[in-house]
């Protein structure tokens, strides 16, 4: 068991990126400049399952264990920002709805609905291997269980979300005449009758909000 005290000096690492002969050399490198902890696979959900239900962990292991080899301890990010390309074909519907009512393009990160049915599932499968696999790993000190959890943009607004969205207004406000009220929609006649009606804040309508909070 790795001997360390907080609080850690550490630093985020991204092996996966690297040729695995590296990763010694990155790993003494960080023990000479006093680091403790690393960060890793947060990015890494390609790595870990390249073809659909196909699970490689090995390359995990051995950098947990490299770092271990000296005197640095890991914290494993789960790898839900970054679904693999498999999962944004077989399932279309995962990739967020943009404010044009685009969807995103498959190729950054954050690039998936978090309401989405198909993305949740996935992402509880491949976050549930791999806690099976370093649950009992005494160099793995602790997780991050996602990464800048909230989406490029203004977020998603596909059709799960939009009803979320309007669930929440409900719950927030409660009457429709409430929230005219808090949002001052009598101007434009932007005001609503139902919460059914009030659509998610895409660019028209955002722009409207801000020209007229600017005029204010
Ligand atoms: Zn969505």
């Amino acid at each position: 068991m790795i001997n360390i005290k907080p609080p850690y000096l550490g630093c985020a690492y991204y092996p996966e990126d690297w040729p695995v002969e590296e990763i010694e050399k990155d790993a003494a490198k960080m023990k000479a400049i006093g680091i403790q902890v690393a960060r890793i696979a947060e990015f890494a959900w390609s790595r870990m399952e390249n073809t659909e239900g196909v699970f490689t962990f090995d390359w995990l292991h051995h950098v947990v264990d490299t770092l271990a080899k000296y005197g640095i301890a890991t914290v494993l990010g789960t790898p839900t920002a970054t679904p693999p390309v498999w999962l944004s074909r077989k399932y279309p519907d995962v990739l967020m709805e943009q404010e044009h009512g685009r969807r995103t393009q498959h190729g950054g990160r954050r690039h998936c609905c978090s309401n989405n049915e198909h993305y949740r599932e996935y992402s509880g499968r491949i976050v549930e291997k791999m806690a099976q696999e370093f649950a009992n790993d005494e160099n793995v000190i602790g997780w991050q269980i996602d990464n800048e959890i909230y989406s490029f943009g203004n977020g998603c607004m596909c059709t799960v979300c939009a009803e979320k969205f309007k669930q929440r207004l409900k719950a927030k406000y409660g009457t429709v005449d409430a929230l005219n009220k808090a949002w001052n929609l009598t101007i434009f006649s932007q005001e609503y009758n139902f919460f059914d009606e009030i659509p998610t804040p895409r660019d028209a309508w955002v722009k409207c909000r801000r020209r007229s909070s600017r005029n204010t």
